[in-house]
């Protein structure tokens, strides 16, 4: 298994010393560091190996292991333990061998200085889109512009002026970073020339001032699906900024915002109104055509002896869900208004209508049953009244309404209705 040949992953002899398996590995350790080598998997996959090598290697008790069963963790173990155990810490534990070896001061000025040169992933953006509830409802195609940071034209995201080129880095030699040996310790930082970038712009982009981007406006399609909601983000993937140093960019995530509806509102996949019918109506039933969301209109047909909010489903009048085919419900709950003002004329038909009334006002229970009868004194206007208080409670006994197009719901859809 020649993965797990520590002595030849450092390069080094069986028998070297401590010294020149600790000088073989830092040699190796600079060359395949990962900030070194960004996204190259051989280097990553070296660097993990010859780190697992000299965790072992360098702790006695584990040479000797190794020398003789051909495991740090000694007989037992065997290699595929170990093996599994080093891959698994593998990334974690060997960081911490490193800076064991080279200072912490290393790790960070060497993590800082490669976060410059390294290619970075452009920065995700968010965008708020205000859309109405029929979009949000039946979708939709909306333009949007979006500041961000693009490549200069001008100079083609060099950063120089056209014509001109930048020059590579005399003092970093273009590596963006300098190294420097104080005592035991390696140090590296940040090119104090170029900041970082390897290269030096003596003649930069008018346009851009030499940074190679320009924050411009951008025109972005945005489809709004159907049936999305208040708050749902929509993904765009690549659409954030761009990345640096030739990575990826970010992406663009828009959170929708819908607006409030005058006459709708939404609950899941269903869609709520409130519908006004006179008290005439209510009692001897009738036909309308309520509003829907998509302006056709649908039929309903309120059944004599309809309550006061009394909710109505018009199936697959709401929204279409975004987890599937099928369509939401629209709910009417129908409003009953009481005329305020009242002709002579209809006060007369009224008081009669009172007169032949069987109605006895008071409190009733959730089966109908009355537990407090009103006295006759709290009656608006005493006609030629004939009051049964013995009469049938109020609300059932309607005409059968019409079930392929409305279905009457009980008090589970109250909440519904704020
Ligand atoms: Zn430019
Ligand atoms: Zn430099």
């Amino acid at each position: 298994m020649a993965a797990n040949d520590y002595y030849a992953s450092l390069g080094v002899e069986k028998n070297a010393s401590d010294a020149e398996i600790k000088k073989a590995y830092r040699k190796l350790a600079l060359k395949y560091h990962p900030d070194r080598n960004p996204g190259d998997k051989a280097s990553e996959d070296k660097f993990k190996q010859i780190n697992e090598a000299y965790s072992c290697l360098s702790d006695a008790q584990k040479r000797a292991n190794y020398d003789r069963y051909g495991s740090a963790e000694g007989p037992g173990a065997g290699f595929g333990g170990f093996g599994a155990g080093a891959g698994g810490a593998g990334f974690g534990g060997f960081s911490d061998v490193f800076e064991d070896l080279f200072g912490a001061a290393f790790g960070a000025g060497f993590g800082g200085a490669g976060g410059r040169t390294r290619a970075a992933r452009g920065t995700d953006l968010r965008y708020d889109l205000d859309i109405t509830l029929e979009e949000a409802v039946f979708g939709a195609e909306k333009e949007i512009t979006v500041p961000r940071w693009m490549r200069c034209d001008t100079c083609d995201g060099s950063g120089a002026k056209p014509g001109t080129s930048p020059t590579t880095c005399a003092t970093c030699k273009g590596h963006g970073e300098v190294r420097t040996q104080q005592g035991f310790f390696s140090m590296v930082r940040t090119c104090p020339r170029c900041n970082g970038a390897g290269r030096i712009i003596s003649d930069p982009c008018g346009a851009c001032r030499g940074g190679g981007k320009i924050r411009r406006e951008r025109a972005i399609s945005v489809k709004v699906p159907a049936g999305v909601d208040n708050g749902i983000r929509l993904k765009m993937t690549g659409e954030g900024e761009l990345g640096g140093n030739g990575g990826p960019p970010g992406d663009l995530y828009i959170v929708l915002n819908v607006a409030e509806h005058p006459v709708f509102h939404r609950d899941g996949d269903d869609l709520g109104c409130d519908f006004h019918i006179s008290f005439a109506q209510a009692a001897l039933g009738a036909e309308f055509t309520v509003p829907t969301l998509d302006g056709k209109g649908a039929a309903l047909r309120v059944p004599a002896g309809t309550a006061p909010h009394e909710v109505f489903r018009l199936r697959g009048k709401g929204a279409k869900s975004l987890r599937g085919a099928f369509h939401g419900d629209q709910l009417v709950r129908v409003v009953i208004d009481v005329p305020k003002k009242l002709t002579d004329r209809q006060k007369e038909l009224l008081r009669e209508f009172e007169g032949l009334s069987s109605h006895s006002a008071g409190i009733y229970g959730a089966t109908g049953k009355q537990f407090h009868g009103a006295d006759d004194k709290h009656r608006h206007d005493k006609g030629n009244t004939s009051h049964d208080k013995g009469g049938a409670p109020h609300g059932k006994g309607g005409a059968p309404h019409d079930k392929g197009v409305v279905e009457k719901l009980g008090d589970t859809v109250r909440d519904f209705f704020r």
